[in-house]
């Protein structure tokens, strides 16, 4: 049996997988059972940071899998601690809830936000107001946080006290954390399942002053855009915004399940003992993996990002088949002429693994992806878009 038979007989259906195998790899090229190379576009869908294998990641995971691979969280653990001390020094937050995934990083920040609300402005506050088009994870509360009707119809009823409103328009979301006696606005500064679009910035500073003035936590899901991924260490950081909350994933560790909460002063105590708890969250062998990843997202680093965000857009902007270039940094999403799906198909038969998000072809090569390589699968995707 393949691979892909024995997957398609014992693994839940959820995704619908492509037809490649893949074995092992290096760096932004990854290789299937006969040797096929492919040029990974994607990193797993931005999780990746620096490639497969990388050599300083695996030693760091290595070195701690040799020393301890699991203490309960009644015990302390360096990698765990570390870690938040970096992600507070690097963002000016306070506290850190860590957990195993993008969707259990927005539970953690609901539910900070549900309790400060609580105590700040009764219990009738416990409204999260999103954007149409977000997506905040899989889990039945961040479903409901999820502006995507098509994601909610078969697994209702989902957790009350969610709204969404469209993005980029102001009044709109004030309305609606007035008449909802919100708790929090949360959103993605770079939407990015919903199609890789960077939201206005007068807009995101708009949000956030009204958010403040009305004491209404603001949350911004960085599980995607976050990690240097848009060439700001935090998305963010681009739009001279300050959320209370931060919640990210995906990059953090560079490949281990790793979610983080951030926690701003105003609700730094706001969880107290029993609150919340996670059996594997700050797992030292995923931290000391996240350490590796996030020392290196230097200065130096994260202009590179832009560098070469920039040169894509470059070579596709006004390019044959290509209609527009979306995102920031090397969140990169591209409008073709011809379906995505197509596009996509075309640059996998000739080595290049790409993503979509809604109509658009989607990018998220690894952040220290090697110039040559971002150029042989550059000219693939255009060639692939020109057809
Ligand atoms: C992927 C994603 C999530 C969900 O993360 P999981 O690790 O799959 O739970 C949440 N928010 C955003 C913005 C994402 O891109």
């Amino acid at each position: 049996m393949s691979i892909m038979q024995m997957d398609q007989a014992a693994v839940a259906a959820t995704y619908k997988r492509f037809p490649v195998e893949i074995v092992s790899g290096k760096g932004s090229v990854v290789v299937d059972p006969q040797g096929k190379e492919y040029i990974d576009m994607g990193s797993g869908i931005g999780v990746t940071a620096f490639g497969i294998a990388d050599e300083a990641w695996q030693q760091a995971v290595i070195e701690q899998i040799g020393k301890v691979q699991h203490m309960s969280n009644l015990y302390y653990t360096e990698p765990c601690a570390r870690l938040a001390t970096m992600l507070c020094e690097k963002t000016g937050m306070k506290k850190v809830f860590f957990s195993n995934s993008g969707a259990e990083a927005n539970e953690c920040a609901i539910k900070v936000a549900r309790k400060y609300a609580l105590q700040q402005h009764g219990a009738d506050h416990y409204t999260i107001v999103t954007l149409q088009q977000s997506f905040h994870g899989r889990t039945l509360a961040t479903l409901a946080a999820t502006g995507q009707d098509v994601f909610h119809s078969q697994f209702l009823p989902l957790p009350e006290g969610f709204v969404s409103v469209p993005a980029n328009d102001i009044e709109a979301i004030k309305a609606a954390a007035i008449e909802h006696k919100a708790a929090a606005l949360m959103l993605e500064c770079v939407q990015g399942e919903g199609g890789v679009r960077a939201l206005d910035a007068d807009y995101l500073q708009a949000v956030a002053a009204f958010a403040k003035e009305q004491d209404i936590l603001l949350i911004v899901d960085e599980v995607q855009a976050g990690n240097g991924r848009t060439g700001k260490l935090y998305s963010y950081m681009h739009f001279g915004i300050q959320p209370d909350i931060i919640s990210t994933a995906k990059g953090l560790s560079g490949g281990l399940p790793l979610g983080a909460t951030l926690m701003s002063a105003k609700v730094e105590n706001v969880l107290t003992y029993g609150d919340h708890g996670s059996t594997f969250g700050g797992n030292p062998v995923c931290c000391a993996a996240a350490i590796s990843v996030f020392g290196r997202l230097t200065d130096e680093l994260l202009a590179e990002v832009m560098a070469k965000g920039e040169y894509i857009r470059e070579q596709l902007i006004g390019a044959p088949g290509v209609e527009a270039v979306t995102g920031l940094g090397l969140m990169i999403g591209i409008k073709t002429t011809k379906p995505a799906a197509e596009v996509l198909k075309t640059c996998m038969d000739n080595g290049v693994l790409c993503l979509t998000a809604k109509d658009k072809l989607r990018l998220l090569p690894a952040l220290n992806i090697p110039q040559e390589v971002l150029a042989k699968a550059i000219s693939v995707i255009k060639a692939a878009c020109a057809e």
